[in-house]
């Protein structure tokens, strides 16, 4: 056997043996009954009920969305058919991004394919600009920024305490006062559901004249007044340098962004190669976001709802004994500690009670933390969630199931 092979055996008999093994469930979203979806297992198909979506706000389900998306596949096709440049920027694109900027109350937008590679290609090509970068990236934050901050060939590193300030400001005081300094955080993080200081990072940020770099993957659509995120909401967003951003999350669709001065974005844009050298994103995507985004700047009440939804299966939890976490956001973690323990926990709710919650295991939370991640939205009602908090008491705490649950 090649020794490779003979390596990926080894490794995966590792990653079996301690309970990380991942197996995709393979869900059909019923756009017509989202958070169900239709699953078929052990030889069995059925609709379940959904409870991990990052289509939080259901707009990857929302009719006038899809509308969007149908008549731009009909007026410019499928795909865009090449990169920005060879003949993939389309109207749509151009539009998406002037949307994008006045969400954010930036100059500008520049879109990517992912939210990952926005982070990776953006961070990258920041910090190969200049030989002597100092950065300081939160403990907690996504692969995509540590990728993208590990790709800047000379930039001296500093991970700070997850959002503590007086980490950041100790690493701060220290670094050489001259060297140019670049903040990289998050806003709302999506396994713990905590949520950034951004307004004192921004303090700090002009006290030792360091640049920002902000993910609000996990905010943009639900947070601040039109949905421009938690930076929005503290009223910040012009003190931030670089806002960052997914198409695919709350606005239910595809696609990555980054939003900020004119010129960074046109040096970005010149410069980096996860945004020159792949396929833009097809116009059917771009249309359907940029739908989504211009009906959730007005759409308060379905924002209001979203938040109504977490805090009602919170205390539900609470009330129930279950292991809820603190979360300040709209994110419902429920602690189970054990990879194993996560995974089968998640595999009952699917085969005794037709609900599915995805465990999140190491790397992705710290081994000894892992967890249920629960995003109730909009659509998700009280009985829903009484038939959840029954079925999970069942399963974590023993009580028999009561009459009326599946
Ligand atoms: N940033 C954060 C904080 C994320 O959690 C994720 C994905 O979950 C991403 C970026 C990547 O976004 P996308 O799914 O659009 O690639």
């Amino acid at each position: 056997m090649h020794k490779f092979l003979a390596k990926c055996d080894e490794a995966l008999a590792d990653i079996t043996a301690q309970g990380r093994y991942r197996r995709f469930v393979a869900l059909e979203k019923l756009a017509d009954r989202f958070p169900y979806y239709r699953v078929t297992m052990e030889g069995r198909t059925q609709n379940i009920l959904v409870w991990s979506s990052n289509d939080y706000l259901a707009m990857g389900t929302d009719p006038e969305v899809i509308a969007a998306s149908v008549d731009a596949a009909q007026r410019m096709g499928a795909g865009a058919g090449g990169t920005r440049n060879i003949a993939g920027s389309s109207p749509v694109h151009v539009a998406l991004e002037e949307e994008l900027a006045d969400l954010h109350g930036k100059d500008a937008a520049l879109l990517f394919t992912s939210g990952y590679v926005s982070n990776q290609a953006s961070l990258g090509a920041i910090l190969n600009a200049l030989p002597d970068w100092q950065v300081f990236s939160d403990a907690k934050n996504h692969n995509s920024m540590i990728v993208g901050i590990k790709d800047g060939r000379h930039a001296a590193v500093h991970i700070f305490k997850h959002n503590d300030l007086a980490d950041l400001e100790r690493l701060l005081a220290v670094a050489p006062a001259d060297a140019p300094k670049l903040i990289v955080f998050e806003s709302v993080y999506s396994m713990d559901g905590d949520i950034a200081p951004i307004g004192a990072i921004c303090d700090l940020a002009d006290k030792y004249n360091a640049l920002t770099y902000l993910d609000e993957v996990h905010a943009v659509g639900m947070y601040g007044g039109h949905g421009g995120g938690v930076s929005e909401r503290d009223g910040v967003a012009h003190r931030v340098t670089i806002i960052e951003g997914t198409l695919a999350k709350a606005f239910g669709c595809h696609g990555g962004y980054i939003t900020g001065d004119f010129k960074v974005l046109d040096y970005i844009r010149s410069v980096a190669p996860g945004f020159i050298f792949t396929t833009a994103l097809p116009p059917p995507t771009v249309a359907a976001a940029l739908t989504s985004i211009r009906i959730l700047k007005a759409d308060h009440a379905r924002r209001a709802l979203l938040f109504n939804r977490a805090q009602t299966l919170k205390a539900k939890f609470e009330a129930a004994g279950l292991p809820v976490m603190p979360s300040e956001s709209h994110i419902v973690p429920l602690m189970i500690g054990n990879a194993a323990k996560a995974t089968e926990v998640s595999m009952r709710l699917i085969r005794e009670f037709g609900m599915y919650a995805t465990p999140i295991n190491y790397p992705t939370v710290a081994a000894g933390t892992e967890r249920l991640r629960f995003t109730p939205g909009p659509k998700h009602t009280e009985a829903m969630m009484d038939e959840l908090v029954a079925a999970l008491q069942h399963i974590l705490l023993g009580h028999s199931v009561k009459a009326g649950v599946k």
